[in-house]
């Protein structure tokens, strides 16, 4: 058996033409089904629906032999002891700093002050600022990073950023553009020995199909 664990959402829907090209195909929807082990029209492959930031967790301790998950997820909970074969290039984005349109970003950083920053990504934010010689006070958020600029309670947000709708939205602008994000193939080391014909076999599919 060859277990994939992916999330819902963008990951998931992008990740489904990959498993197309290498004959696999999800049989039931997540959106629609509460089933967390979905089966394929491949009686040996079975995908796990799983929370973004647990995939690196599900294959390192091989409750699954492969994963997708983006370049954030893998840098802000570690990926060690995970094989990364591949840069599958779906869900890009990137991660950027992000301020209420009446902050003056570059003068606070200018004058040296002490910067607020509300964050999903506190390793990623941390080294950036570091890096830059900016104190920063980090505080720790889940989701709806946006809210922490407009009530006060933070000067920046550092978060992930596609269109840029959802900042504008909310009346914030980017400021920093820390780094591109997509997403990864990872796989579990001991299952890429013990299942190498099959496991390469979908590494090299999906290499295909993204033209590498
Ligand atoms: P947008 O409005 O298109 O800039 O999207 C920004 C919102 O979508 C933010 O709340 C992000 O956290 C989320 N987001 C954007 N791209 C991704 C991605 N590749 N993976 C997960 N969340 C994302």
């Amino acid at each position: 058996m060859i277990t994939l664990a992916l999330s819902k959402g963008r990951i998931f829907e992008e990740t489904l033409p990959l498993l197309k090209a290498a004959g696999i195909e999800v049989l039931e929807d997540p959106e629609k089904s509460r089933k967390l082990i979905l089966t394929t029209n491949q009686p040996d492959v079975r995908v796990l629906v799983v929370r973004a930031t647990d995939v690196p967790t599900y294959v390192q301790y091989g409750g699954a032999d492969l994963g997708i998950t983006g370049r954030d997820t893998l840098l802000e909970h570690g990926s060690e002891g995970l094989y990364q074969p591949l840069d599958l290039q779906i869900a890009r984005c990137r991660i950027s700093v992000a301020v209420r349109s009446d902050f003056d970003y570059p003068s606070a950083v200018k004058k040296g002050s002490r910067l607020t920053v509300a964050t999903k990504y506190v390793a990623i934010s941390r080294d950036f600022f570091a890096a830059k010689g900016v104190h920063v006070d980090l505080i720790k958020l889940y989701g709806s990073m946006e809210l922490a600029p407009l009530v006060g309670m933070a000067d920046a947000i550092v978060d992930l950023v596609s269109t840029g709708n959802t900042l504008k939205a909310n009346h914030l602008v980017e400021v920093e553009h820390i780094m591109d994000i997509s997403s990864r193939l990872v796989v579990n080391q001991a299952a890429l020995k013990l299942k190498q014909a099959p496991i390469r076999k979908i590494i090299d599919a999906f290499a295909s199909a993204i033209g590498k």
